[in-house]
């Protein structure tokens, strides 16, 4: 048995992250300026996408997502229930109401018929989660969108960097939005990015992230620019700092390396446990590619003597940190009372939350480590058989 502790996540970040951040510590510029737009530039070419605004979350990008499409009060988003709180809270943040969808049974992602059966009159958007990493059905969630005339918003918050037949996630949404928060697959500490193609609502991201000021601060205080400024809009502080962009920079460069390293941990974990009944491994459909942001077990709770929860417990006795991704939105208190959910409205979201446990993947596990994960996983997989 392991005698140290294997964390469900570390960050992947090195002296080289260190050194960025300390250039720009002295260079006394801290806030929105060079770096944030060189981190944008970058991750603009990264997803091949025409537009990348950086922000403070993920869930900043969101908001504005849904303020640049316009969302209005009674307003209705079509959001997966399989999702973590951020999705849906945003929608209320404009006296919206999300609409919960169910997942597919394999992939978890929300389902494409669930959306069309969803749809009324009131809907102006869809928001698509790539869960885990894997991309959601992108071409028949595009072609209901089209065809219904909604938006939609890719929260690709696990999907960097994905793709969906060849082409990078970030770009098949009327705009798009990553997490650079600490258990991402990019980190800045927190941090998030918009993209789109659309240049109008790249526009009214950047200025809604600053107060809605029509001009950003770095042109506002240096030379070039000038103390003058306007409001068009009340808008909200959800720029990106400097000291997080110029960490992003770092980690944009070694994001290639960091997917391999997880996708390498992902074929172990497969080659180590597929030959278990009583475990479902992730799928990875033909026409995507994976980034690996997760990797979610589910186990055959009908074969097993014990639950989810006493699984992980057993786990963590054994020194490996597992979580869960996602208690589905239709469970927690809001929701339920709010909307009225009960727990069989989204069947297959259930099921797969009783028994959901996500081991960990990261940089930074040694091989050993993934060895270990495994030995463990079989051990208490075949110790708990009815
Ligand atoms: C982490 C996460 C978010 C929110 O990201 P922040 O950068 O923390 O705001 C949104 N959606 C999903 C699916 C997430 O996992």
């Amino acid at each position: 048995m392991r005698s140290n502790f294997l964390p469900f996540h570390v960050p992947c970040v090195g002296d080289e992250e260190v050194a960025e951040v300390v250039k720009v510590l002295r260079s006394g510029w801290l806030t929105t300026g060079p770096q944030v737009r060189a981190f944008e530039e970058a991750f603009a070419r990264y997803i091949d996408v025409p537009h990348a605004v950086a922000l403070n979350s993920c869930t900043a990008a969101l908001h504005l997502a849904l303020d640049s499409i316009g969302l209005a009060e009674g307003d209705e988003v079509l959001v997966p229930t399989m999702t973590f709180a951020a999705t849906a809270e945003v929608v209320h943040y404009f006296k919206a109401h999300p609409v919960l969808v169910d997942c597919e049974p394999d992939t978890l992602n929300i389902d494409p018929l669930g959306v069309e059966k969803a749809i009324t009159p009131r809907t102006r958007a869809i928001i698509a989660v790539h869960y885990a990493g894997h991309p959601c059905d992108l071409a028949r969630i595009l072609e209901i969108s089209r065809l219904h005339q909604v938006k939609l918003i890719e929260d690709a918050a696990h999907a960097l960097p994905a793709s969906f037949n060849g082409r990078r996630v970030g770009n098949f949404g009327d705009l798009a939005c990553f997490s650079f928060y600490a258990t991402k697959t990019l980190c800045t500490g927190k941090g998030g990015m918009a993209t789109t193609a659309n240049s109008e609502y790249a526009d009214n991201v950047r200025i809604m992230s600053l107060h809605g000021i029509s001009k950003d601060a770095w042109r506002r205080y240096t030379a070039e620019g000038s103390w003058y400024y306007e409001i068009s809009k009340p808008g909200f502080k959800y720029n990106m700092t400097d000291i997080a962009a110029a960490m992003g920079l770092v980690q944009l460069a070694k994001c290639d390396r960091m997917w391999k390293a997880r996708k390498r941990i992902a074929e172990l974990y497969c080659a180590g446990l597929r030959d278990i009944e009583d475990i479902v491994l992730p799928v990875e459909r033909a026409e995507v590619e994976h980034s690996w942001h997760l990797y979610p077990i589910r186990l055959r709770l009908e074969s097993l003597r014990v639950t989810r929860g006493q699984f992980i417990e057993m786990m963590r006795e054994r020194n490996i940190g597992t979580s869960v991704h996602f208690i589905p939105l239709h469970l927690h208190p809001f929701y339920r009372e709010q909307y009225r959910y009960s727990r069989q409205d989204f069947p297959n979201a259930l099921s797969a939350y009783e028994s959901l446990v996500s081991l960990p993947i990261y940089p930074s596990m040694s091989e050993g480590d993934v060895f270990d994960v495994i030995e463990v996983v079989r051990d208490l997989i075949t110790s708990s058989r009815r």
